[in-house]
């Protein structure tokens, strides 16, 4: 393949072609919805389990199973009972003989007939295999895999993050499935409300922006369709937060009204039935889901999942808050208990100073960079509380930076605390070749904390660490255009235990960068 699905689409359109459609046009019928969905490279596994099966929040004993009954995936409703009962196993192998743990749960309408098992009673740190049946039929086989407990001497994970499915094909998510890693995170702008942007046709064709249950549902189930993004859920258990587009762009709190809050609480209820999310606070039926939690890997590491859009405030205020009060109380409470290990900090958005130019504003403040006194105050905490080993990893740009943490960014003589890997975009566009030249160097000489810049590329990151170093690995695919396109490496930075800072390997000090600090 050599176009992109929006190339595809404004080709179509200048061609007058009327086979190729946005496929969540208004007026499609499920049917040639699904078949505009194919002409754009979407498949979808066999009726009831075409989204495929996943497993989330690993713990020692346990893991979430997932999975959602759409035999039209993109229908506004599903033809189904009110309540399906979907069965479910565990087992020790790939061929599901050598079984310990099976059951049923009840898939309703209520929740878009998504099931979440809590399976219990698993062994730590090894494999298991699952698959589901309901309405006759068996699902797809997912593996999965149990977070270690006691010495652990390695872990491998990697990071996605953004993924416009108008903006190409998912090979980052193939390359993903294949990677020998432990977990995903993910770290938001999993869906995107808006389909392709810009004056092309489509955008005509689209009609109202997506506001309800089912428009968000669909919007799962176009996403869903990727073949290679449901092959990497079910290769890997994943820990989830989110970012803006999961709702709408640059979203925060409450503004916008009672509108908003329905139009919030339907993305977020979409967003719930098609993750495999431990939603362990629900006090309802209907989800409101709680991101934000800490988990261990062994001794090694412990990864703390923020949730940056759910409690925020407006931007720019002088008493904003991007955490919101609770989070903020409980990170800090966090900082104060934690272990002796690595901490990894799941951070959707930006959290380092980015200056636009020398003594220029900041370039975006929807970032880190909107909560001047928060950030300020939480890495103070970070700092008088002792904590040591923070890496923070971060989505949202569409670009790869390396920054160094000080608890001032604009004293390059106060404590180092961290440091931040944002890495590329799994396809949302970046900005064009031209602006990532000309403004790296900028924003080097802006940021004296910002190691390295680059924007030209798509993939997605993989973190090896042990108890002496962690490792982030810039894996990037070829052509977002290609839905094989291979995974290459283009850089790894280092971070020595004990020692804040990073640097880069020297074996890829040479590869392509917009900026990159000697
Ligand atoms: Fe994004
Ligand atoms: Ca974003």
């Amino acid at each position: 393949m050599t176009l992109d699905r929006r190339n595809l689409l404004k080709a179509a359109g200048a061609a007058g072609a009327l086979n190729l459609v946005w496929p969540l046009s208004a007026g499609l019928s499920p049917a040639q919805a699904r078949e505009a969905a194919e002409a754009l490279g979407a498949d979808y596994d066999p009726a009831p389990f075409t989204l495929g099966v996943a497993s989330g929040d690993p713990q020692p004993t346990g893991v979430v199973l997932w999975t959602r009954l759409a035999p039209e995936p993109l229908a506004a409703e599903q033809r189904l009972p009110e309540v399906v009962e979907v069965g479910w196993v565990v087992a020790e192998d790939q061929a599901l003989s050598r079984v310990v743990a099976r059951g049923t749960a009840p898939a309703s309408a209520t929740l878009g007939h998504s099931v979440h098992v809590p399976v219990g009673g698993l062994a730590a740190g090894r494999h298991y295999w699952y698959a589901f049946t309901a309405l006759g039929r068996t699902s797809r086989v997912g593996r999965t895999r149990t977070a270690p407990a006691g010495a652990v001497s390695r872990v491998r994970f990697a990071a996605a993050n953004c993924q416009a499915f108008h903006d190409g094909y998912y090979a980052a998510h193939r390359g993903i499935a294949r990677e020998d890693v432990d977990f995903v995170v993910h770290l938001g702008d999993y869906i995107y409300e808006h389909g392709p942007a810009g004056g092309d046709h489509v955008r005509d064709h689209e009609g109202p922006a997506v506001l309800t249950l089912a428009d968000y549902r669909r919007r799962h189930a176009l996403y869903k369709g990727d073949a290679s993004l449901r092959e990497a859920h079910a290769a890997h258990p994943w820990f989830l937060t989110w970012d803006d587009h999961e709702v709408a762009n640059d979203y925060s709190g409450t503004g916008g009204g009672a509108p908003f809050l329905q139009r919030r609480a339907a993305a977020y209820q979409a967003w719930y039935e098609n993750m495999p999310h431990r939603d362990a606070s629900a006090t309802s039926a209907l989800p409101d889901p709680e991101i934000h939690r800490v988990r261990r890997w062994g001794d090694l590491l412990e990864l703390t999942v923020l949730d940056l859009r759910s409690h925020r405030s407006a931007q720019n205020l002088p008493n904003g808050t991007i955490l919101g009060a609770g989070q903020k109380d409980w990170l800090k409470g966090t900082i104060d208990r934690a272990p002796d290990s690595w901490h990894v900090w799941a951070n959707s958005i930006m959290l380092s100073q980015l200056r636009s130019r020398p003594g220029g504003p900041y370039m975006f403040t929807d970032q880190w960079d909107g909560f001047l006194a928060e950030r300020k105050e939480v890495l103070n905490h970070v700092h008088t509380s002792g904590l040591e080993d923070l890496v923070v990893i971060t989505g949202d740009w569409h670009s790869a930076f390396v920054d160094d943490i000080r608890t001032d960014f604009d004293d390059t003589s106060s404590p180092l605390v961290g440091t931040e890997f944002t890495a590329h975009s799994v396809t949302s566009g970046a900005y064009s070749a031209d602006w990532n030249a000309a403004n790296g160097p900028l924003m080097g000489k802006a940021n004296p904390h910002l190691k390295y810049f680059e924007g030209n590329r798509y993939g997605y990151d993989v973190y090896e660490v042990t108890p002496e170093r962690f490792s982030a690995h810039m894996r990037v695919i070829a052509d977002r255009r290609d839905p094989v396109s291979p995974v290459t490496t283009l850089t790894t930075f280092h971070v020595d235990r004990g020692r804040p800072g990073s640097y880069e390997d020297p074996a890829t000090r040479n590869s392509p960068a917009q900026w990159r600090r000697d």
